[in-house]
């Protein structure tokens, strides 16, 4: 197990969640989302949970050393690491749980993940077709023996929350925004008297998507130029620590929208001139990582969204070629 250290933070204490990249650190612990405890005098709230059952001790720890009252949690967004733990604490602290509608179904039951009952509502195609354009793969990260594992159940959404909410604590009222495109109901959650965003999982530039269903490359794009443009003192991203100040947080999203173009763009590029490839072929172009990995679902998922908004701009289009989906470049 992980040390889990808390860290000061403007609104409160935060607990970084590292992110492992390997299918396997997902499995042993090594992943857990960062988890932040606003207080304000002794009304406490939230955000993100982490994964059942890490972390879970370290935050009762925590909110039951500051004392005060647990107002409410809010959830980032449908993922497993960031909602593990919502309904154990919610049940411990009889606190509301809060999430956006469109991320609800999944929270609730994320079986339906793995039962293949579930599509991003924005998502242009059905299970099916999106792993027939992953090339057929099994996607064991959400079998239901995993997420069975991960969860406690059910974890039941009190309030549904969306774009103009507020959300009170103490004498602070934190605005509650829309930014998709790593899931489809993807939140921040700003505090005006601190200048601080918590934006969950939306810089997660190198696996932008969730692996299943896919998720949207133009959303992300216009979520993260959204925030860009706020100049937050502290950014709470969701792994590993914060960041601040101001021009810290903005080179941060910088960096971020140029990776994000040189993602696409090397994606562009790529398929121009091998003319015809799958997603599997173009990942192993644009991530170069250690062969020793393999190309994690994660990865092939990066390289279909940014596909997707390739084809949405008409500069490529899916083929199917004996059941199986290729991608070909349309511009010459
Ligand atoms: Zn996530």
């Amino acid at each position: 197990m992980l040390p889990c250290p808390w860290i000061e933070m403007p609104d409160g204490s935060m607990m970084p969640g590292p992110h492992s990249t390997t299918s396997l650190g997902s499995r042993n612990g090594q992943t857990r989302s960062s988890n932040y405890v606003l207080k304000a005098g002794n009304d406490l709230g939230l955000i993100d949970t982490g994964m059942q059952p890490w972390g879970l001790p370290e935050l009762i720890g925590q909110i039951d050393k500051l004392g005060g009252r647990l107002n409410w949690i809010i959830l980032t967004h449908f993922h497993f690491d960031h909602i593990g733990n919502a309904a154990a604490l919610a049940q411990r602290y009889r606190c509301p749980v809060m999430a956006h509608p469109l991320d609800l179904p999944a929270i609730e039951d994320p079986l339906i993940m793995a039962d293949g009952k579930w599509v991003f509502p924005d998502s242009p195609t059905t299970l099916e077709e999106v792993a027939r354009e992953l090339g057929g793969e099994k996607k064991e990260e959400m079998t239901r023996e995993v997420l069975k594992k991960y969860f406690h159940f059910p974890v039941k959404i009190d309030r549904a929350i969306a774009e103009r909410d507020e959300i009170p604590l103490g004498p602070w009222k934190l605005k509650i925004l829309e930014t998709p495109g790593h899931s489809p109901g993807s939140l921040s959650i700003y505090n005006p008297a601190s200048r601080s965003l918590y934006i969950g999982d939306l810089d997660y530039i190198m696996n932008p998507s969730n692996p299943w269903p896919i998720s949207n490359a133009k959303d992300l794009i216009s979520s993260v130029a959204r925030v860009s443009a706020m100049e937050v003192e502290y950014l709470g991203i969701g792994h590993y620590n914060g960041i601040a100040p101001k021009w810290a947080v903005a080179e941060y999203l910088d960096d971020m929208r140029y990776r994000i173009q040189a993602t696409e763009q090397r994606i562009a590029n790529c398929l121009k001139r091998l003319g015809r490839a799958s997603v599997t072929q173009l990942a192993e172009e644009v991530f170069p990582i250690i062969p020793r990995y393999g190309y994690s679902p994660l990865h092939k998922s990066a390289v279909q969204c940014f596909l997707h908004k390739l084809v949405d701009e008409g500069k490529a289009r899916k083929v199917n070629e004996g059941g199986m989906i290729v991608w070909e470049s349309t511009s010459s």
